[in-house]
């Protein structure tokens, strides 16, 4: 049990794993067995701000996967780049999520914490917390039998993707659900759409461990277009929503630690500083440069990427000098979030500058 922690992972916990825990070997075995054939040219790849050490977990094992306890029967497995958690129960284990890049190692940690505290180590229940392979595309390893419960949103999207590797729910629900397994509770929670139209919130009050995936991250900058999501003005929301329960420990599916109350209103705010630094970019950056160069060519698409990227880029300088050394990645993915969140400006809340009612 030494390759455990007990309560989310202390300083001194993060600092260990800051050493090693993305070492190559941990990188590489994301693309384990990946039969790369074709190359781009790496010879300018930029350089980027040092990881703050507090952004880093734990080092993972030599098999590139750490299991954690959480409290109580709750426990917590990552490879640094992604998380997921299981209930083990006297009946079974309940797991949330299986991401692919942990894969078979999910095997492995669930067997491992089960041999340690004597319970049964057959997965009876899945929880998806939403219907993107990256979270869900190990679900295939936990076999036919295993009982699937998702938000009803997920159905038509998976009978759409058509994917061998994320079998159909076999139970859903609209806006609450209750589930008791084997003494043990998780209540799930839909608060409408954000990152996607289906992702949930599952919520363990006896361990006071909220998941919910692809809204905050944990000493980090949300990833590319703020996490790829579908709805923008409802995922600044859920970010709220997701400090209105009252949680101990967060499980937000991405990158190497676990999140402690601390880390919400980080986050937040630099999402408002963001959203300011737009709206006061887009309302004062002369548009008439992109007019007057792509505008005789007739490339329309021209004027809309080169303007709307300079006011992303822009918006995104003074943000990613404030938090730079705060939350890792704000040199990384700074501009693109500023870009996503300027389109949303745009399209959502109708503030349209150069392109809106013509005089
Ligand atoms: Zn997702």
């Amino acid at each position: 049990m030494n390759d455990y922690i007990g309560r989310p992972a202390g300083r001194r916990g993060f600092l260990k794993g800051a050493a090693v825990a993305l070492t190559v070997p941990a990188a590489l075995s994301l693309v384990g067995g990946f039969p790369a054939t074709a190359h781009a040219d790496t010879s300018s790849l930029p350089d980027y701000a040092p990881v703050p050490p507090g952004a880093l977990g734990p080092a993972v094992n030599a098999d590139g996967y750490f299991v954690g306890n959480i409290a109580g029967n709750l426990y917590w497995a990552t490879d640094s780049f992604y998380q997921c958690m299981f209930l083990t129960t006297l009946e079974g284990v309940v797991l949330v999520d299986a991401p692919p890049t942990i894969g078979n190692n999910l095997l492995r940690a669930i067997q491992a914490v089960t041999a340690a505290n004597g319970r049964p180590s057959t997965v009876t229940h899945m929880i998806y917390s939403h219907s993107h392979a990256d979270h869900i595309g190990a679900s295939v390893l936990f076999g036919p039998d295993v009982t699937r419960i998702a938000h009803a949103n997920t159905v038509p999207l998976l009978v759409r993707d058509a994917d061998p590797n994320r079998p159909l729910p076999n139970v859903t629900f609209e806006d609450s659900y209750d589930l008791e397994v084997g003494g043990e509770y998780l209540r799930l929670d839909y608060h409408g759409p954000n990152h996607a139209p289906d992702n949930i919130f599952i919520y363990a009050p006896e361990y006071a461990t909220l998941m919910a995936v692809d809204i905050l991250f944990p000493g980090w900058v949300p990833f590319d277009y703020v996490a790829v999501s579908q709805d923008i003005p409802d995922w600044i929301t859920a970010q709220s929503t997701i400090m209105d329960y009252p949680w101990e420990t967060l499980v937000g599916g991405h990158l190497g630690r676990l999140g402690v109350r601390a880390d919400g209103p980080v986050q937040i705010q630099y999402m408002a500083d963001l959203a300011a630094s737009v709206k006061t970019t887009y309302s004062s950056l002369d548009p008439s440069p992109y007019f007057a160069n792509y505008g005789p060519q007739g490339n329309a698409w021209a004027i809309f990427k080169t303007f709307l990227l300079a006011v992303a880029e822009t918006a995104a300088a003074p943000v990613i000098a404030k938090y730079t050394g705060v939350l890792a990645a704000a040199d990384v993915y700074t501009v693109d979030n500023a870009w996503t969140v300027l389109e949303s400006l745009r399209i959502d809340n109708g503030f349209l500058g150069p392109f809106g009612i013509h005089p």
